[in-house]
Parts: structure tokens; sequence; C-alpha cells
């Protein structure tokens, strides 16, 4: 471990007030509000206030002296524990070095905290698929704390006021002296009766019993734009519950549920849909006809088609939220092989595969092919 005087950078002469000196200038730039995230520095900063908490007792200090860090460490010794020494908070230490309460930098004195921020809400909707895709504004129940009308949120009742805090004078802070090594240190925290509010309520308001808020059922009607996907959030910003005694309001966040669709699914901005076709339509080409979102539509399918030919309308998918314009919607056509033949189909179908040359299974002969041949 470095030399204490050497760590304050003063010679071994140095008077109480050169050492205090001395002590605030490698204070100030080592502590760890003026270089946050550095480790070195935080380390040379303990060592550096430890060398002074040593030095600045004279007892201690004569100890150091004569038998160097030996005779300040370990039990016994009278020594200081550095742990000791920040337990009582860095901002301790500070307030008897640079005076006022506000910590490093002399930021000055804080004023009452004011009535804290009421919580954040959430609560889930449940909006169609329909109403995703296209907007829509839908009503959502939640109970809220919301202000108290009979005292408008202050807590105090009927005719009354809440009144100065005689404990911190309205400051909503109390300072605690004490004394330690480094003299006299002053702490400074919450007031214990007022919360840090800096008035109390003599006569609480009886319908809130003084909280300045009552829990009420609301419905809000939430706009739900176009183009939200399941699991989307939506913050309404000032909606969540009312803070206590007059404080501001917390928001609410609105999870949206989309249901699904029996038709149609999502792949990002796209919808994807299903159409199944038939052999000879796939062979042949159609015409279908497909309800969309936004109303009928036709669609040409080509002769030749294959299973899984994907016809594209474009701009008729989901709007982008982001940005303009909507994505496609695609229809993927599926053709469907017959599981069931009647005796006709499949004498067609024989003969097409015979023209083709095409090998296929021998016809059914079990004993409801046969019944089936018998009742033509
Ligand atoms: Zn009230
Ligand atoms: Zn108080």
């Amino acid at each position: 471990m470095a030399d204490y005087y050497e760590l304050l950078g003063v010679p071994r002469t140095a008077t109480a007030d050169d050492l205090k000196k001395a002590y605030r200038r490698r204070a100030r730039e080592l502590h760890p509000d003026a270089k946050p995230d550095d480790a070195a520095a935080a380390e040379q900063f303990k060592a550096v206030s430890r060398a002074y908490a040593v030095l600045s007792d004279p007892e201690q200090r004569a100890r150091y002296d004569r038998f160097g860090e030996a005779g300040v460490t370990g039990n016994g010794a009278g020594g200081v524990n550095i742990d000791d020494l920040f337990s009582g908070g860095l901002n301790d230490l500070f307030s008897s070095l640079f005076g006022g309460g506000g910590g490093f930098g002399g930021a000055g004195r804080r004023g009452p905290s004011g009535p804290p921020r009421g919580q954040d809400l959430e609560v889930a909707a449940a909006v169609t698929f329909e109403q995703a895709v296209f907007g829509a504004t839908v009503p959502v129940n939640l109970k809220v704390p919301s202000r108290c009308d009979d005292c408008g949120g202050s807590g105090a009742g009927e005719g009354t006021k809440p009144v100065t805090c005689v404990e911190c004078g309205g400051g909503g802070q109390v300072q605690r002296v004490r004394q330690s090594m480094l003299g006299q240190m002053v702490t400074t925290s919450p007031c214990p009766r007022c919360g840090g509010l800096g008035e109390v309520i003599v006569t609480p308001c009886p319908t809130c019993r003084g909280e300045g808020r009552v829990t009420a059922d609301h419905t809000y009607h939430v706009d739900v734009p176009a183009g939200v996907d399941n699991g989307s959030t939506l913050r309404l910003s000032g909606r969540g519950a009312a803070g206590p005694r007059g404080g501001p309001p917390g928001d609410l966040y609105v999870h949206l549920r989309v249901a699904r669709h029996e038709r149609f699914v999502r792949d990002g901005d796209d919808l994807v849909t299903v159409v199944p076709i038939s052999f000879a339509q796939a062979a042949l080409g159609t015409t279908i006809k497909l309800e969309t979102l936004d109303g009928d539509e036709e669609l040409g399918v080509q002769p030749g088609t294959q299973s899984g030919t994907e016809l594209v309308l474009r701009q008729r998918g989901v709007p982008r939220l982001q940005g303009r314009g909507r994505g496609d919607l695609r229809v993927q056509l599926a053709v469907e092989v017959p599981t069931k033949l009647r005796a006709a189909e499949e004498e067609l179908l024989r003969k097409l595969a015979e023209v083709r040359g095409e090998q296929v299974g021998p016809p059914d002969k079990g004993l409801l092919g046969r019944l089936k041949s018998a009742l033509k």
C-alpha cells in the first residue's frame, strides 16, 4: 500500500489544514460521481479516503508516523476500517467536507419530494382479426385508482387543508448530525413524519381516508391503430393509477390479444390464405371467387397450375404500422386429390391413365366393390 502522505500528495510536515485541502482536491478528481464506471479511480478514492481518515486524526497520525500502516490496522490498534468509514454513505463524508446536503458537487438542498407518481397499470384487450387489420376503437374496462373528487386529491377532509409538517418545516427532509472521526457529519433523509411530502393531513378526507384517490371502475375507449398484431402493446400516457395525495398519474399499458381468423393468417404485413382446387381445375384452368377482407375478388387460375402456386394480390394485406401502404394478400393454391371416387369417376381416370400410358393400381375387387358393380 502506498504511503499515506504520497497518496494525498503532501509532505510529512503537512498541517491539518493542508491535509484537508489536499484530500478535497484528490477526492474531487476521484469521486465516483466524477468518474462513474472507473473501477481504478474508485479504488484510489477509497485509498485516499483511508489515508485522510488516518492522518486527520492526530492520535492515528502519530501511530502511523511511528509504526506505519501496521500501527493503524488490525485488532486493538485503534485502526480505521475502511468499510466502517463508508457504511454511512459517501454523502455523509462529503457533507462534512463540502457542506450542504446535496452530495457531491454542491447541488444544494433539495425541496420536498412532492407526492409520488401513481403506478403504471396493465390490461389485456381482445380485438378481432379485422379490427387489428383495419383499426378500431375498442372499450377496455378496468379498476383504476382515480383522484378523489371529494377532496380534489389532497386527502384533506372537507374545509381543511394539509398543513406544513412541523418536523421538517415543510422541507420534506430531516438532517441528523453526528460526530465521527472526520468531524461533524450531517445525514439528510426523508422526513419520517410526512414521508418527504413536507405536509401532513390533520383531518383526513373520509372518502379516500386521506389517500387522495379512490378505486373506481373505468371504461376507456382505446384507439387501436390499423396494422397491429397479436401481442402489440399500446401505452396510454397518464391513464394509469392516480398518484396518492394528488401525485401525477401513471401510464396504462394495453396488451392486444388478436383473435384468429378462420381463413387468413398473417405473415408480417401479408395475409396468407389457402384455396383448394381440384385436379381438373388445376389442369384445365379456372376462375375462383375469393372472399377477401375487402370484399369479393375473382382470381384466374392458369391451365397447368401446380399445387402450392401462389397468386399475389398486391396491397390487399395488412396496412403497415410504420410507413405507407399495405402488405400483399397471398393466395396459395392447393390441388386436392379426391379420396373417394364414384364408379364413373374411377372409370374416367382409368381411361386417362391408359391414354397417358401410366401404370395404376388394380381396381378394387373387395366385397364393397363387387356390390357396387352389381348394383349399377
Ligand atoms: Zn378524498
Ligand atoms: Zn416532514
